[in-house]
């Protein structure tokens, strides 16, 4: 019996916690095999990504810039518009047909080898608190300056993480210039920055595994997106049981291989025991995998008691990797991209966009025409200044009071013209002009305005 004052859950209900209701630390045990070391420069691969990407340049333009703050998003040189709603779409729908099809095949091969999440906590985070706790961690009997060792050398990294997140907002050359100022003179930036860092500094130190089993949608997605031949980890329950240690004198042939060590328990960064079969908190890392293919050398025994399968072929039959998820999601994605690309390539140089005006956008004047207010914004995508003219047909009057518009690159501005046209011209209150907009360069745009006017 514990002595706990709480009700007692009967059975494990999650790997990381106690029966009464408390946190469970995990700690788990470092199993360097083949998976581990591949997944290492995995790691260090996307950790070098993502430290360099916010520096890289393609076209005079940054590689990736989310501009949030001026509503522009720079994707391999390209810079898009919120208002380029199909783009958007069309990228959202690629990204999601790319994470259904991946999963459909690999299972939750992203989680374990690629996730910001994993990939930090287990190749950094973890490291670290292993260099400056040693074994004790497990043990519970960490001395009070290596815990402090380790939440300095923690708080270190969160803020350089935090720094350079930051820089894919709002660029590296700012995020640089800002800390050499005083916090003062760029205050929401400052905030934004060591808010990032103390989030990132709680989710390593304190939140950890849960993020993956308790916080993450993803692995919660995992029952619709998988099948029976999806890649997983998994335990081969026809060669591993019955399990147990063979014992002086008994017969190697009444057990199964696997001799119950619990090592493939002890190592999971998730802590669960993968003997039970499939369960939402496997991140597929293969870490149980490494541990137990060591025991199995010690043995002199095949590796793969534990490995990476299909629950079709761990159950003996063959793995079907084509099958109609797996067809229907490549077509799917491929006629999306191709979309999307064409989308992309098809882009123009600039954007006009016809903005509605809450008032009546017509007045009848005295001489029996009507004059109507247009306003319109240009979007200028290029990495130049440039002027963009407004020219109407010769018979149509205009009063426009600026004209050329001179506009930034990569920026935007609202133009304004009164278009005057004789009353007669109104069918039915409505009357099409159309308005060309060129820069002289490689832009020429003909918008057909709809101008309103009186019905009779
Ligand atoms: S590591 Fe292998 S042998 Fe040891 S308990 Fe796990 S499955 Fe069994
Ligand atoms: S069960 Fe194995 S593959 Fe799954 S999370 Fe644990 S160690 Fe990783």
């Amino acid at each position: 019996m514990s002595d706990s004052p709480f009700l007692e859950a009967p059975e494990e209900v999650l790997s990381t916690m106690n029966p009464d209701g408390s946190r469970k630390w995990l700690f788990p045990r470092l199993s360097k095999g083949r998976f581990w070391r591949r997944r290492r420069w995995v790691a260090y691969a996307l950790m070098l990504l993502f430290n360099v990407l916010p520096w890289l340049s393609m076209g005079g333009r940054p590689l990736v810039l989310l501009d949030v703050v001026h509503r522009e998003f720079t994707l391999a040189g390209v810079m898009f518009r919120p208002t380029e709603t199909l783009l958007l779409v069309l990228l959202l729908l690629v990204i999601f047909l790319g994470v259904f099809l991946v999963t459909s095949l690999f299972g939750r091969g992203w989680c374990g080898w690629a996730c910001p999440q994993t990939v930090y906590m287990e190749y950094l985070y973890r490291p670290i608190e292993r260099l400056a706790e040693g074994k004790s961690a497990a043990r519970g009997q960490v001395s009070l300056w290596r815990r402090v060792i380790k939440y300095v050398l923690f708080g270190i990294v969160s803020v350089h993480l935090s720094h350079i997140f930051l820089s894919y907002f709002v660029g590296p050359t700012t995020v640089l210039s800002w800390s050499m100022n005083l916090p003062t003179e760029h205050l929401a930036g400052f905030l934004i920055v060591w808010g990032t860092a103390a989030m990132m500094f709680l989710d390593f130190a304190w939140f950890r595994e849960q993020m993956c089993t308790l916080a993450c949608p993803y692995g919660r997605f995992q029952s619709v997106l998988l099948d029976r031949n999806s890649l997983i980890v998994g335990y081969d329950e026809s060669r591993a049981e019955p399990r147990g240690r063979l014992r002086k004198g008994q017969e190697a042939a009444s057990t199964g291989d696997c001799v119950d060590c619990s090592l493939c328990v002890v190592t999971c960064p998730t802590g669960i025991d993968i003997r039970d079969g499939l369960q939402m908190e496997c991140i597929a890392c293969g870490e149980c995998i490494d541990a137990c293919d060591a025991v199995m050398d010690k043995l002199d025994r095949p590796r793969g008691l534990i490995r990476y399968a299909s629950q079709e072929s761990l159950s003996g039959a063959p793995t079907k990797w084509l099958r109609p998820r797996t067809m229907i999601y490549p077509v799917l994605l491929i006629f999306v991209l191709a979309l999307l690309l064409r989308g992309v390539a098809g882009r123009q140089s600039a954007m006009v966009q016809d903005l509605r005006l809450s008032d009546s956008p017509f007045i009848v004047m005295g001489d029996q025409r009507v004059r109507n207010l247009v306003r319109v914004r240009i979007d200028n995508r290029t990495i130049d200044e440039r002027d963009y003219t407004i020219s109407l047909p010769i018979n149509v009057e205009a009063i426009i009071p600026l004209n050329p518009v001179t506009i930034a690159p990569g920026e935007s501005a609202t133009a304004f013209l009164h278009v005057i046209v004789p009353r007669a011209n109104f069918k039915s209150g409505r009357h099409v002009v159309a308005i060309q907009f060129s820069d002289g360069v490689d832009f020429d745009f003909t918008l057909d305005k709809v101008l309103l006017g009186p019905l009779h």
